[in-house]
């Protein structure tokens, strides 16, 4: 297979390929010290990478890759029990880290290297195949304790050149990123996209409003987020017309990992004239749709009109096979927008299987070689994809309906007293389940009532999708991706 990164071998090696705060690299920097990095692991199976939100961590697993090695990106700010859990499972050889890490004692067993992004070595020829695994990443955790994808390195590219097409995206491009690097999201779209497309990255340490500005003010094009990320650019907007402007300049805003609330998405619409592409993937499947592209496929239903619309995550990627499949196995055939189906996936995009978990990997898929998302979607006439909920936490079965949590929490969102809102079901004698709603008021000296909330969901959706129970929280449980962890509240 040919190198995941052709620009590190024949590029221009005077363009800056990372900066991490003051600390950047050149391409030619970077081949270096990934170079260096790869004979330091040629003889691993498989290693760990601290993955900081620095230098380090792009270093270390570009030189893994180069390496033809698999590396795991492990969560600084994970529990000992989850590294622990995470260390068992992969067993890597090694380490990677930048020289000042504290490591903690989970990882006192294993041979450290440190990465010197300084260091000068040469990138090795490309001995891979396409089939070899290139990453073990850890899902979030969001419904279960965490599993380790292996994704292969047909994966990466695939995924990255399907978004590429899709998003006209380029070595021009510039990337404005503010996401963790041990998830899908923030390093393989975030960091080894720009490295493919030969473009440039700008991490910002910690995501802030004023750092996206600085750098789309700077001459950066892109920025990709989770909702969280966009919901807080949504509030900042009204007192500071310098974000808007900023963010006007942009090419492309990309929110992902989460549903983004069509709330946000219309504030910043009409604050800075830019629809937030949405997409939509997996740890196990990398990219699968996007709200913004024009498939080269004739009918007519799917059509996409290369508008990111809110409250869809558009339509497959080029190479992706997607379809919606009912309860008892059979495939929704039409597009109409109601017929609410689970997502099931296949594609040259996706992982190999769950490290140690074969169970897990064969239950994962059908007999035919589909993978079971677990994501339940609804497909509109022109074939965009709208995202109702997770099977196993966002459905809820009341009076004979089947209620997805998510344009519940659209609508409440959309009452001026609530600021986030997150919906469940619980037993209920009558319907089998009821519609329960958790939310943080914007003024928690003055929540908005239980029927207000019920009257106000009622009005926008039909009368059974209003919620019969309304908590108050100071806020939500959510993960690292920002993602709320509804299993903490009970689904
Ligand atoms: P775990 O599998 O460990 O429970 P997780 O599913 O959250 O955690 P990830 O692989 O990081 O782990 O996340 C993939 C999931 O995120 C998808 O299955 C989907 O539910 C959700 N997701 C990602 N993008 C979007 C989006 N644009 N809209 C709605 N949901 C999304
Ligand atoms: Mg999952």
């Amino acid at each position: 297979m040919s190198l995941l990164f052709p620009v590190l071998v024949d590029g221009p090696g005077e363009l800056v390929a990372l900066r991490f705060g003051a600390r950047s690299l050149t391409y030619g920097e970077l081949a270096a010290a990934a170079g260096a990095v790869a004979a330091r692991v040629e003889d691993a199976d498989r290693v760990a990478v601290w993955a900081t939100p620095e230098l380090e961590t792009a270093v270390a697993v570009v030189g893994t890759l180069l390496a033809g090695r698999a590396a795991v990106p492990l969560n600084p700010r994970s529990g000992e029990k989850e590294l622990a859990h995470i260390l068992t499972d992969s067993a890597p050889t090694a380490v990677l880290a930048a020289p000042g890490d504290r490591l903690p004692s989970a990882l006192a067993g294993l041979p450290r290297i440190d990465v010197d992004v300084r260091a000068v070595g040469t990138v090795p020829a490309d001995r891979t195949d396409e089939g070899d695994p290139a990453l073990v990443v850890y899902t979030s955790g969001t419904t279960g304790p965490p599993k380790g994808a292996v994704i292969p390195r047909r994966a990466l590219a695939a995924t990255l050149d399907a978004l590429a097409d899709a998003w006209q995206w380029t070595g021009d491009d510039v990337l404005v990123h503010g996401l963790p690097l041990f998830h899908v999201h923030g390093l393989v779209l975030g960091i080894l996209g720009p490295l493919r497309r030969g473009g440039s990255v700008r991490h910002l340490g910690r995501f802030d409003t004023e750092g996206v500005a600085r750098e789309l003010n700077d001459g950066a094009t892109m920025v990709f987020g989770v909702p969280t990320m966009y919901h807080r650019i949504a509030e900042a907007l009204p007192a500071d017309p310098g974000l808007a402007k900023a963010l006007g300049r942009a090419r492309l805003l990309v929110s992902g990992s989460a549903a983004l609330p069509v709330h946000d998405h219309e504030r910043i619409a009409a604050a800075t004239g830019q629809r937030v592409v949405e997409r939509y993937g997996m740890t196990e499947t990398l990219m699968l749709c996007s709200s913004r592209w024009t498939p080269p496929d004739p009918r007519p239903s799917v059509r996409a009109d290369g508008e990111a619309r809110a409250g869809t995550v558009g339509v497959p990627l080029p190479g992706v096979e997607l379809r919606l499949v009912e309860e008892d196995g059979t495939a929704i055939a039409g597009y109409d927008g109601e017929t609410v189906g689970e997502i099931q996936v296949r594609g040259p995009n996706l992982f190999t299987e769950y490290l140690n978990r074969p169970d897990a990997t064969a239950a994962a898929f059908t007999a035919d070689g589909w993978f079971r998302t677990g994501d339940m979607a609804v497909r509109e006439a022109d074939g965009h994809v709208r995202i109702v909920g997770r099977k196993a936490t966002d459905l809820i079965k009341s009076g004979g309906y089947k209620i997805g949590a998510g344009e519940i929490e659209n609508a409440l969102l959309e009452h001026p007293g609530v600021r986030e809102a997150a919906v469940t079901g619980e037993p209920d004698a009558d319907l089998g389940e009821r519609v329960v709603a958790w939310i943080v008021p914007a003024d928690p000296q003055s929540p908005p009532s239980a029927e207000e909330l019920a009257d106000h969901v009622a009005g926008r959706l039909a009368p059974h999708k209003r919620p019969r129970v309304v908590h108050h929280l100071d806020a939500l449980p959510r993960n690292d991706m920002g993602k709320i962890m509804k299993r903490s509240l009970g689904a």
